[in-house]
Formats: C-alpha cells, sequence, structure tokens
C-alpha cells in the first residue's frame, strides 16, 4: 500500500512548496530540508525458540527550535530511515501548527507485531527504548504510540527508562496506560481531534452530518474511534476497510458492531451485514466525508480524479500525494491536511506530558475542552491563511507551521 521512497519525497515537495510561496529565507529552507539528528540502532531479541534475531530501529528528530522533539514509534515491516525521516517532520509541522512547545521526531522498528508473540515484544521494545535512552527524556524527546504501538507497549518503555535512569517520574513517554499516569482521554484523542475539525468543515460547506456519509480506510486507533464519534454526530458510516479488505453497506454500518467483529477474527473483511469491497474501491465510494486512517501514499495521481468525497481529513500521516493535492485543489474537494487533521493525539500527549510534569491530574472533560480550543484555533488560523492567499488548505498549514519554526530559529541563531 505504502511506498516509502515516496514518503520523504512528498514531505520534501510539500515543503519546497510552501517556501516558495512564503518566500522563507532560504537559509532557513536549507536547514529544514534534513533532521537534526538520526540514530540507528540495532536491537538483539531472544525470540522464543531461542534464537536471536536482530532487529533495526531508528528514531529521527527533525527539528527542535521550538522545544523537545515529539513524535510516536512505529512498529512495521515497510519502516526505513526515509519514512522516519518524513514522519518527523511531519511531527515538527504538527506541532507548530497545533501551537503545542514542540519540535518534531519519529521512531521506528522493522518488525512485524503481528507475528511475534508477547514476549519477544516486550524484550524488542525494552530493548529499543535502551538503545534509543541517551537522547530521549521530558525535556528532550519523548516518544509516543504510533502504527502498531499500544499504551501497554509505553508502559514497557517508561519502566525501562525508569529502571536506566534510577528514576520513577512519567514524563519521558506519552500514550501511557492510565495505571501509569497516562491522560484521561488520550486513546480517543485524534479521532476527537479529527471530529472537531470535520464537523468546522462540515459547517463551512452546508453539510448536515444527519444526512451525510463517512468512508473510514483503516480501522485501527484512529479509524475505528473516528467512525464511532462521527457515527455520534449523527453521519452514517458506509464503508470501513483494514490492511485485508473492506466492508461496504450503504445502509450504514454500526461501527462498534464491526469492531466487534474485527476483534474476534482480526479484520473487518467479512462482516456478515456488509458486502465485500477492496481497499483500492473503498477510497472511491461516493460520500460526504472520507478519512484515510491507515498509512502513507494512498491518495494519488492514479486515483484523485475518481475520489467523490467532499471532504477529505486525514487521520493517517501523509496519505495524500502533492500530485493528489494538486488534482482534489482544482476538484473543490475540501482538505483537512494530516498535520491538522490528526494533531489532537500529539495535542492530548502534550497534556499528559504537562500533567505528568506537575503531577497533577485532569479529568476527561478537562481534557476535552482544552483540546476542542486548540483545534478549532488551530483550524481557524489554517483556513483564513488558505483563503487570503487563496491556497489549498496543506499550503496554508505549511506555511503556518513553518513560519513558527523558522521564527523559532532566528530567535536562537546559530550556535556556535
Ligand atoms: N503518533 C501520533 C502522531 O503521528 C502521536 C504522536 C504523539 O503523541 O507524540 O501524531
Amino acid at each position: 500500500m505504502t511506498n516509502q521512497m515516496d514518503a520523504l519525497e512528498v514531505a520534501q515537495l510539500q515543503l519546497e512548496k510552501a517556501a516558495s510561496k512564503m518566500n522563507l529565507d532560504p537559509n532557513i529552507l536549507t536547514q529544514l530540508k534534513e533532521p537534526e539528528r538520526v540514530l540507528i540502532v540495532s536491537i538483539p531479541v531472544k525470540m522464543d525458540n531461542g534464537v536471536v534475531k536482530v532487529f533495526t530501529g531508528f528514531r529521527s528528530q527533525y527539528n527542535t527550535a521550538r522545544g523537545p522533539a515529539k513524535g510516536g514509534v512505529r512498529y512495521h515491516p515497510d519502516v526505513s530511515l526515509d519514512e522516519m525521516k518524513a514522519l518527523s517532520a511531519w511531527m515538527t509541522w504538527k506541532c507548530a501548527v497545533a501551537g503545542i512547545p514542540y519540535g518534531g521526531a519519529k521512531g521506528g522498528v522493522i518488525c512485524n507485531p503481528k507475528e511475534m508473540s508477547e514476549g519477544e515484544l516486550e524484550r524488542l521494545s525494552r530493548r529499543y527504548i535502551y538503545e534509543i535512552s541517551s537522547i530521549i527524556g521530558p525535556k528532550k524527546d519523548i516518544p509516543a504510540p504510533d502504527v502498531y504501538t499500544t499504551p501497554k507497549i509505553m508502559g514497557w518503555y517508561i519502566d525501562t527508562y525508569n529502571k536506566l535512569t534510577g528514576e520513577a517520574s512519567f514524563s519521558t513517554i506519552t500514550g501511557k496506560p492510565l495505571e501509569l499516569w497516562g491522560s484521561e482521554g488520550r486513546k480517543e484523542a485524534t479521532a476527537r481531534g479529527l471530529s472537531y475539525t470535520v464537523e468546522l468543515a462540515a459547517k463551512k460547506l452546508n453539510i448536515n452530518p444527519l444526512e451525510a456519509t463517512v468512508v473510514i480506510q483503516g480501522y485501527g486507533n484512529a479509524g475505528s474511534i473516528s467512525a464511532k464519534l462521527l457515527n455520534e454526530q449523527g453521519y452514517k458510516i458506509i464503508g470501513v476497510s483494514d490492511s485485508k479488505g473492506g466492508a461496504y453497506n450503504p445502509q450504514g454500518i454500526d461501527p462498534s458492531e464491526i469492531l466487534d467483529y474485527k476483534t474476534k477474527t482480526s479484520t473487518v473483511k467479512g462482516f456478515p451485514k456488509a458486502e465485500f469491497i477492496s481497499n483500492k474501491d473503498l477510497l472511491e465510494i461516493e460520500c460526504d466525508v472520507l478519512v484515510p486512517a491507515a498509512l502513507e501514499g494512498v491518495i494519488t495521481e492514479k486515483n484523485a480524479n475518481n475520489i467523490k468525497a467532499k471532504i477529505i481529513a486525514e487521520a493517517a500521516n501523509g496519505p495524500t500525494t502533492p500530485g493528489a493535492d494538486e488534482i482534489l485543489y482544482q476538484r473543490g474537494v475540501f482538505m483537512i491536511p494530516d498535520i491538522l487533521a490528526n494533531a489532537g493525539g500529539v495535542t492530548v500527549s502534550y497534556f499528559e506530558w504537562i500533567q505528568g510534569l506537575y503531577g497533577y491530574f485532569w479529568d476527561e472533560e478537562r481534557v476535552n475542552r482544552r483540546l476542542k480550543k486548540l483545534m478549532v484555533r488551530a483550524f481557524n488560523e489554517v483556513l483564513k491563511l488558505a483563503q487570503r492567499e487563496k491556497i489549498d488548505n496543506r499550503t496554508a498549514a505549511y506555511i503556518y507551521a513553518v513560519s513558527q519554526v523558522a521564527e523559532a530559529m532566528k530567535a536562537r541563531g546559530i550556535w556556535p
């Protein structure tokens, strides 16, 4: 589904497009083209059969001008250094759009967690954190969940980091289980933030949620909870998919029923109350809101003309290529770009970090209220810029983000 070489190219093209529209200082642009630092590590793991396997892991810290590096860790067979660089750039822009005091980072391990036992995963996770421990910390770089990593894994991360440092503090990792002072509302945060942006976009386009339909590609944390929250707003969910295939029913699919089915069978494919649809066809279903919630590079020049959605809300990072962006913009599709649409996750990670530093914890109502405030502010800033400059929403989000980062870099200067 993805093309890893493309992710970095995509990120670089997006940056260059914004830089030329905003007349970015070329000395700043040169510094923004590559991450500040990448670490590549070998992770030996004794597998259950006694054989030692060595996995490759990464941590890319893209930019720290606005604060400590921040971003998730991905476990996936397609992880690569270039993908990490791209994803860490997107985290940098995302934190700037959200207005939270972080730079951007991303980590990953090349592995297939679906084929590993819990013990193997735990050993891999603990050794990965040990290997990157010298460059992380509450004021350096704060890892979190991403594709195929969970609160349970974050629990192993924080425990390992604590044992290494001899402390029992909590703000080096976010997305932790609640028992280890994770934040209320963190699990739902990406989807909740996304649902706020969809609400605002629908209002702008005069779409009535009670008469509108949604298609979701990817039924993991962000996808399945987006389905639930949008359904609660009144939207009818007519298609969902995961890596194995999709389910389509124009009469509507109950998001929790299909989640139960997926929990039992490990896929949404074959859900009895819907017909089968391929991932390719799913993206082209006639609907009001399309939520790509899986991996990079799924909306390209090849299928952009066939997409019938009025709004695209990117729960995934990097699902749309620059060529596709151009086509969708010309066709008047309202794009809510990833660095805005899915910023709710890292925003509540920020709340979790603050709560951990203070040792004072908020209830879910306070978390959601503050999340909404930041998401609405970010959405309005991006829209204002897009309308004023007559540019697409992604370029507007980039110009907003890159200027924040550039200003911070200028204020710092170059040391020594
Ligand atoms: N992995 C999520 C993202 O791509 C969350 C990162 C975080 O909470 O630091 O935004």
